[in-house]
C-alpha cells in the first residue's frame, strides 16, 4: 500500500504543481490588471417587457489579458474571493459604474438603475457600507440610480448580518435585488423582511420554461410571490421570443438576456441609450 501511495503521489504531484503555479501566476496577472486598467465593464440592457424600453442595465467585469485575452468572470472572480483580492476588486467595480452612471446622468441618458453584482466575501468583510457611501458621495450620483444584486445564497447564509447590512443600505437609498433568485431556500416570510426592491429569477429557471412545465411552474410562482410582496421581477437569461411571449403573459415586469442584447462595452452601451428617451 505504501509502495502505492507512492506510485499515486508521484503521478499526481506534478500536476498540482502546475495548477498551484498557475493559480499564483493568475493571483498576481489579476493583481496587474487592477493596476493597469486591463479591467472594464460591459453592460447588459434590462428591457421592461410590457413598454419594451431600457430601465435598467447590469454591470459585469470583463478582464482583457494581455496574453491571454478576454477572461470570462467566471474564470477568476471565485479565485479573487479566496485571495481577498475581491474586496479591491469589488471596489473598483463600484467607483467605476457609479462614475459611468455620473457620466449618464450628466448626458441625460442614465438608466433608471444600473446594478452592479456584490460578492458575498464583500459583504462578509464589513467594509461594504462604507464603501458605497464613500462612492456615492465622491461620484455625487442620486443613490437610487445605484442598484445592488446581491444572491440569494448569500442571504441565506447569513441570516441576522444581512439584514442589518440590507436595512443600512436601503437607508442610503441604492435598489437592492435578490440575484439568482428561486436556487436557494427564502421563505415567503423571511422575503418580507428582507425589504429588497427586485426578484431576479435565475437564468436555469428561465432557459427551459417554454418546454419544461416544472420550470414554468417556478417561474409563475416566484412572479406571483415578488408581487405579492410588492417586488419587481426581472427575468434572466431570455433568449428567444417564446419566452417572452410567456413571461410577459405571466406579468413578469422586466427581462434581460441575449433576445435583447449581450452585455455590452460602455460606447455600444451609450449609443442604444441615446437612442431611448430618458426616463
Ligand atoms: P450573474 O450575475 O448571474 O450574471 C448573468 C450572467 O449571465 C452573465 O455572465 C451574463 O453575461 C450572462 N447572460 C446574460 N444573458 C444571457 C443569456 O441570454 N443566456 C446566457 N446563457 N447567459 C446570459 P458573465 O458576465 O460571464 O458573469 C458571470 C457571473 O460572474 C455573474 O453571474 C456574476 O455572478 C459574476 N460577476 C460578473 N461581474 C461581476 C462583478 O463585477 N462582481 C462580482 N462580485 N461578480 C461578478
Ligand atoms: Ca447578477
Ligand atoms: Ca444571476
Ligand atoms: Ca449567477
Amino acid at each position: 500500500a505504501k509502495a502505492q501511495g507512492r506510485n499515486v503521489l508521484r503521478f499526481f504531484s506534478p500536476e498540482l504543481t502546475i495548477r498551484a503555479r498557475e493559480r499564483l501566476s493568475l493571483e498576481a496577472d489579476l493583481r496587474r490588471a487592477l493596476q493597469q486598467g486591463e479591467l472594464a465593464l460591459h453592460y447588459q440592457p434590462q428591457v421592461d417587457l410590457r413598454s419594451g424600453r431600457i430601465v435598467g442595465v447590469e454591470a459585469l467585469l470583463r478582464w482583457r489579458h494581455p496574453q491571454r485575452g478576454w477572461i470570462a468572470p467566471g474564470a477568476f472572480i471565485p479565485l479573487a474571493e479566496e485571495c481577498g483580492l475581491i474586496i479591491e476588486l469589488g471596489d473598483w467595480v463600484l467607483r467605476a459604474a457609479c462614475e459611468q452612471i455620473r457620466h449618464w446622468s450628466d448626458a441625460g441618458v442614465a438608466p433608471r438603475q444600473t446594478a452592479v453584482n456584490i460578492s458575498a466575501v464583500q459583504i462578509s468583510s464589513g467594509g461594504l457600507l462604507d464603501t458605497v457611501r464613500r462612492t456615492l458621495a465622491a461620484t455625487g450620483i442620486a443613490p437610487d440610480r445605484l442598484e445592488l444584486e446581491i444572491t440569494e445564497s448569500f442571504v441565506m447564509f447569513e441570516r441576522e448580518r444581512s439584514f442589518k447590512l440590507l436595512a443600512d443600505l436601503r437607508a442610503l437609498g441604492v435598489q437592492l435585488s435578490i440575484d439568482d433568485f428561486g436556487t436557494g431556500y427564502s421563505s415567503l416570510a423571511y422575503l418580507q423582511q428582507l425589504e429588497v426592491h427586485k426578484l431576479k429569477i435565475d437564468i436555469s429557471f428561465v432557459r427551459n420554461m417554454t418546454r419544461n412545465r416544472g420550470n414554468a411552474s417556478i417561474v409563475k410562482a416566484v412572479i406571483a410571490m415578488g408581487h405579492s410582496l410588492g417586488l419587481e421581477v426581472i427575468a434572466e437569461g431570455v433568449e428567444e421570443i417564446e419566452q417572452a411571449a410567456h413571461l410577459l403573459a405571466l406579468q413578469c415586469d422586466v427581462m434581460q438576456g441575449y433576445l435583447v442584447s449581450k452585455p455590452l462595452p460602455v460606447d455600444d452601451i451609450t449609443r442604444l441609450l441615446e437612442s431611448f428617451e430618458p426616463i
